[in-house]
């Protein structure tokens, strides 16, 4: 039977390589419903190819010519009335949103019973305490896209999990890891958006630099596999060949490699349990010769440490600590900060935090929209 597929983010990075994989799988997969962003041209082009049921429109003044254009197509009013949509028949939610968007869709598709096929990070970063036990009590899977978690979800395979030392997510080290400290004053945004080794969305890019990103995909782990945070290790390895790796308790090491190529592990998790066919990206490992491993540096890259303090702290923090980030990387890239200015915010935001344990999904929208108001009308809009 065909799968019928809701993507959210359809015109980003990871919506773009997902819209390629089901074009690759035609005879797999259809597109019941997707959400467009901001280039009409991008939008219609993809309703024109894949002909979905249902769309959310971002921008209003497109609505009108989407549906003078496209007559039978039905346009919902929001993300998460398209993520809760019923379009019978077996159906799986690849959540591609940047941000915080990203969280009250996933928690609308999991409550319908649909499968969560999750590049958004800031989900499980902001929310994982909420997420993860509404996944088992509606009974769906969640399955990661974030190419370390794929790794190591495919590691996981066949293993107990009671016999799991550690996890090693490995970090590119971003677009200035060969910079020291005094030299990251004055970057610019576009030295800081020419990542070496992968093409990636604006926001994840400049978190690459910052290593802010690494920060939230150990805090995505610590949830996702339900592990505690003293067993999850990060480690620079320049080339993103192998995309992180678990140790078990006999000190064997599994570890997924491929190329830097994201439309590999959105393959694994759309094709999950089974391997879909991919004729691209095959890696020439002679080629490439030399793997190198370098311990990470908590100097360098504060975000880091600081992800791991407000991991281990939890409560609200981590959305503290997202919801600043966001703010930041958002001034940074509308060139009203400069590149440092990124780690100072969000280190006051959690140092100044007032600490609050008892989470729902309705005061984590609020305490979210809070902080990323204040800091964007601190600096100017954006
Ligand atoms: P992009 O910025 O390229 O794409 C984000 C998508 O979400 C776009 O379609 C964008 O629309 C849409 N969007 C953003 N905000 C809203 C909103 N408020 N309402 C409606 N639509 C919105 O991001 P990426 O694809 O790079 O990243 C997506 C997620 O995947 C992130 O959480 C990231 O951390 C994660 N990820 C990405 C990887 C990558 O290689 N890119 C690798 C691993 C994880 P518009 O077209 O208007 O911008
Ligand atoms: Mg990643």
């Amino acid at each position: 039977m065909i799968k019928k597929i809701i993507l959210l983010g359809a015109t980003g990075s990871i919506g773009s390589q997902t819209l390629d994989v089901l074009r690759i799988n035609k005879a797999l997969f259809s597109l019941a419903g997707v959400s467009l962003g901001s280039s009409l041209e991008k939008s219609i082009a993809i309703i024109t190819e894949f002909k979905p049921t249902a769309v959310v429109v971002r921008k209003n003044e497109h609505l009108e010519i989407i549906r003078n254009k496209f007559p039978e197509l039905i346009c919902l009013d929001c993300l998460e009335e398209l993520a809760s949509f019923d379009f019978k028949g077996a159906q799986m939610l690849v959540n591609a949103l940047s941000g915080f968007t990203g969280m009250l869709p996933t928690v609308a598709a999991i409550k319908a019973k649909k499968d969560i096929l999750l590049a958004n990070k800031e989900t499980l970063v902001v929310a994982g305490e909420l997420i993860m036990p509404l996944v088992k009590k509606h009974n769906v899977r969640l399955i990661p896209i974030d190419s370390e978690h794929s790794a190591i979800f495919q590691c996981l395979v066949g293993e107990d999990s009671t016999n799991v030392k550690k996890m090693l997510i490995t970090a590119s080290g971003g677009s200035l890891r060969d910079k020291k400290r005094e030299d990251l004053k004055a970057v610019t945004v576009s030295q800081v958006l020419a990542h070496p080794n992968w093409s990636m969305g604006q926001k994840i890019t400049v978190d690459s630099a910052t290593m802010m990103n690494k920060g939230l995909e150990v805090i995505e782990a610590h949830h996702l596999f339900q592990i505690p945070y003293q067993k999850i290790e990060t480690v620079l390895h320049y080339q993103s060949i192998i995309h992180s790796m678990v140790v078990f308790n006999d000190n064997s090491i599994k570890a997924q490699l491929g190329t830097s190529d994201m439309r590999m592990p959105i393959s694994y998790a759309l094709g999950y349990p089974k391997r879909l066919d991919f004729v691209d990206s095959e890696l020439d490992l002679c080629q490439i010769g030399n793997l190198t491993f370098k311990a990470m540096d908590f100097e360098r890259f504060p975000l880091l440490k600081l992800s791991y303090e407000a991991g281990i702290k939890g409560g609200n923090l981590p959305c503290i600590l997202n919801a600043a980030n966001e703010a930041a990387v958002a001034l940074f890239l509308a060139g009203k900060i400069p590149f440092l200015k990124i780690e100072e915010i969000v280190s006051k935001a959690i140092l100044e935090a007032e600490f609050q344990t008892k989470l729902d999904f309705n005061y984590l929208f609020n305490l979210h929209n809070k902080y990323y108001q204040e800091i964007i009308n601190k600096y100017g809009e954006v």
